[in-house]
């Protein structure tokens, strides 16, 4: 791309999409400070997997007294929807929104996030290889368990458009197709999707079980709502810069996929706790996806469609977790006790 101009930038020029080339190699002057400011955030939260210690969690998967059938099947479900969720996170972000973003701060926050999405897929490797589960049958059943799969499918299904080669934004229709990729993408996908399963592992930690892994997942959840805040921002300053784009009949269309996103959500749930377990049954999760899906709706000003109340009130003390909780307390200790920490 050539440099299209000989003056220096100006920042009304800069735009979340559609800015000009030459904007895109300079971080100033930073326009969207929240891009920024998600970067920082990103980097002061920053973990790797091995840091957690996972005997106890060794231990317990191994001991016939610990966990129940369901509980084992829970764990595995989970973690066959999350190795392949954030490896669909990771190529959304590398193959298609980086592409698009014009904001160089946003791209810069992007690096972050893409490394992120690398580290979870790291943490869901790491605690297949502790307790020995079967990789094969993990990591294959986003194509073999039709309630991972219809996720995935749904996802990959609208966003194809926009990994496109040829695709580029500049145009109302296009602007669109991009603008409804961030809402699959962070609101659907990283906003509803990673949200029951989240639940199921802060169930297990509640009852003093496989907590190395559900601590793994917590960190997980600390980024992962990061990247929400950051593509909640993305749309909605779209939104303002370009507000053509945000007709009744686009948010018509967002609502639809919003609910069509909680069906598929809720059929997950179900298959995971067929029986309900952790005190947990399928109308908790149907309340608390409803919840969560009305939060988000609200975040990028559309109207609530549910009214539930939220049935994990627990939850919200595990997700909002910008207020640190006793991450680093926890990390300290492991860090003491985690066998690979020896260098
Ligand atoms: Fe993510």
């Amino acid at each position: 791309m050539p440099i299209t101009s000989k003056t220096r930038v100006n920042i009304n020029d800069r735009r979340m999409i559609n800015g000009t080339d030459a904007d895109v190699i300079q971080l100033y002057p930073i326009k969207h400070k929240f891009a920024w400011n998600a970067y920082n955030a990103g980097n002061a939260n920053h973990w790797l997997p091995n840091e957690i210690g996972m005997q106890r969690d060794i231990e317990q998967w191994k001991s016939k007294y610990v966990l129940s059938e369901d509980e084992r099947l829970a764990l595995k479900i989970v973690l066959g929807f999350f190795t392949t969720a954030d490896s669909i996170a990771a190529n959304n972000i590398v193959l298609a929104t980086y592409k698009h973003l014009t904001s160089p701060e946003a791209r810069l926050y992007l690096l972050r996030q893409a490394y992120e999405e690398a580290i979870h897929t790291h943490a869901y490797q790491y605690i297949v290889e502790s307790l020995g589960l079967d990789e094969g049958e993990i990591f294959n059943m986003y194509r073999e368990r039709s309630e991972i799969y219809n996720k995935a499918e749904f996802i990959l299904s609208i966003n194809e458009g926009i990994f496109n080669p040829q695709f580029s934004t500049g145009t109302l229709e296009n602007d669109q197709k991009f603008l409804e990729n961030m809402v699959v993408f962070s609101v659907i996908m990283e906003g509803i999707f990673f949200y029951s399963a989240f639940a199921v592992m802060f169930g297990f930690q509640r009852q003093n079980k496989m907590v190395g892994s559900s601590e793994q997942i917590q960190y997980i959840m600390r980024d992962e709502s990061q990247h929400l805040n950051f593509g909640i921002n993305v749309i909605n300053t779209i939104k303002e810069e370009q507000p053509e784009l945000w007709t009744p009949e686009f948010q018509e269309k967002m609502i639809a996929l919003i609910k069509k996103g909680v069906t598929l959500e809720y059929t997950f749930a179900q298959n995971v706790f067929p029986v309900g377990i952790f005190g947990m049954n399928a109308q908790n999760f149907k309340n608390y996806i409803e919840y969560i899906a009305d939060r988000r709706l609200t975040s990028i000003g559309l109207p609530l469609q549910y009214h539930s109340k939220n049935p994990f009130l627990w939850m919200s003390e595990a997700v909002d977790l910008n207020k640190e909780k006793n991450f680093f307390e926890t990390r300290v200790l492991e860090y003491k006790t985690g066998g690979t920490l020896n260098w």
